[in-house]
């Protein structure tokens, strides 16, 4: 089958490999319909999270048709069911997946040792998300093989087309539980740092939950103008202040809630650095030409908030002012998605209408284009916002 495989640092090919099979009973194989490129996976991209090899297979945004089923599957999954299959696979059984804590599931990580290692315990299995969470073969494919498919699936209603399920996956509960882990109150002002994919579910999101004010901070004219038919004000980084607007905004106080859909990107040049110095001064000492993300948050937010983080960090991430957040009280919360938490409540809401998050769609291409359209989503090129392949 035809698959896009990362080869080193800004090398991802489509590249023919071997089929996957059923490897385990509760295994089962999709043909993929639709996948997606993620912010997440620029990183990856960039060689910025360690922990990728030559021929892993990227993506983890993926839908499509069953086309196998290990036996011990069969009771929730059938040939020609078409799910989504989310970022995080899971168990279902465990501590963690009892208690709805998905992406921390004790159970999927097939390399929990190096987990174990580096994180003092295992996290969830990942899809195409290097060796620390698995190094499962990712959904950017013709194929795919589900492990733990009777628990890792959300199935798609009858009528919903992909464009409208597809990032159940991922990036809509991801923007999602940004919002919801603000604990948003009706006087809320949210503030939300990036106006990717992620960004823009987040806005949503915090529009749907009620806060009196949302404003979206970006330095990219259409994505904030996407943000701002979501129902955003909008501040752009580039031309104006972004701490004077959120306090012009807040009555002089700040927001009291804030979140980050940014990341990593925040810490790192656009020119991206070549050997490892360079990078470490650039991720660990914050020399950035950009405004780094996370201080201006601890900065103006209101005493008393929320920073809720969603964009994805890795390795250590210094120079944060522990002494104004803790004298602030502000409260941290921050993870990978627990994508299936939120599942019912995010389908019931896109059935009703509430939400339909293909908007974030501005470029379709074939599987075979993929690396190019890594190209064209990195830099945001022909304004693009989301990319969805069709193998
Ligand atoms: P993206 O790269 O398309 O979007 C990032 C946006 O941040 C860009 O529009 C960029 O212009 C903007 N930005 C950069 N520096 C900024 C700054 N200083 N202030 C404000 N905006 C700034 O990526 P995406 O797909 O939207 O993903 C966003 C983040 O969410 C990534 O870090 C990704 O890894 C992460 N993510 C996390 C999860 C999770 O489970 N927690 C899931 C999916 C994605
Ligand atoms: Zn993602
Ligand atoms: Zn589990």
């Amino acid at each position: 089958m035809k698959a896009l495989v990362w080869h080193g640092k800004q090398d991802i090919r489509c590249d023919n490999v071997t089929d996957p099979e059923i490897e385990d009973s509760r295994d089962a194989i999709i043909k993929v319909t639709s996948c997606a490129i993620c912010g997440s996976d620029l990183h990856l991209f960039h060689n910025f999270i360690p922990a990728m090899m030559p021929g892993d297979i990227m993506g983890h945004e993926m839908m499509g048709e069953v086309v196998e089923v290990g036996a011990d599957a069969r009771h929730k999954l059938k040939k020609g069911d078409r799910i989504v299959v989310p970022f995080t696979i899971i168990c279902g059984e465990c501590e963690q997946c009892r208690r709805g804590n998905f992406s921390v599931c004790e159970r999927t990580n097939r390399k929990k040792e190096l987990a174990d290692k580096v994180f003092g315990h295992t996290t969830a299995g990942l899809f195409g998300y290097t060796h620390l969470t698995g190094g499962y073969p990712g959904g950017q494919a013709e194929y795919l093989r589900v492990p733990f498919a009777d628990a890792t699936h959300i199935k798609v209603p009858d009528g919903m087309t992909d464009e409208q399920a597809l990032f159940l996956g991922d990036i809509l509960p991801t923007g999602w539980q940004a919002a919801v882990h603000c604990d948003i109150e009706p006087e809320d002002t949210v503030a939300i740092w990036g106006c990717g994919p992620v960004g823009q579910m987040a806005i949503r999101s915090a529009v749907l939950l009620g806060a009196r004010q949302v404003v979206a901070i970006d330095d990219i004219p259409e994505r904030l103008s996407m943000a701002a038919a979501g129902g955003a004000i909008t501040i752009n980084f580039e031309t104006d202040s972004v701490v004077e607007r959120l306090n012009e905004l807040t009555g002089g106080k700040g927001p009291q809630k804030c979140i980050d859909a940014v990341g990593l990107e925040a810490h790192v040049t656009p020119s991206q650095p070549d050997t490892l110095m360079d990078r470490a001064k650039q991720v660990m000492m914050l020399e950035s030409d950009r405004p780094h993300v996370l201080r201006e948050m601890m900065y103006v937010c209101r005493p008393g908030g929320i920073i809720s983080i969603c964009g994805v960090y890795a390795g250590l991430v210094d120079k944060i002012p522990m002494g104004m957040a803790m004298n602030k009280g502000l409260s941290f919360r921050m993870g990978q998605t627990h994508v299936n938490r939120w599942t019912d409540d995010l389908l019931r809401r896109i059935e009703e209408g509430q939400i339909d998050p293909s908007f974030v769609i501005t470029h379709t291409a074939r599987l075979e284009d993929g690396p190019e359209m890594y190209k064209v989503f990195r830099d945001k090129q022909d304004s693009c916002i989301k990319v969805v392949l069709k193998p």
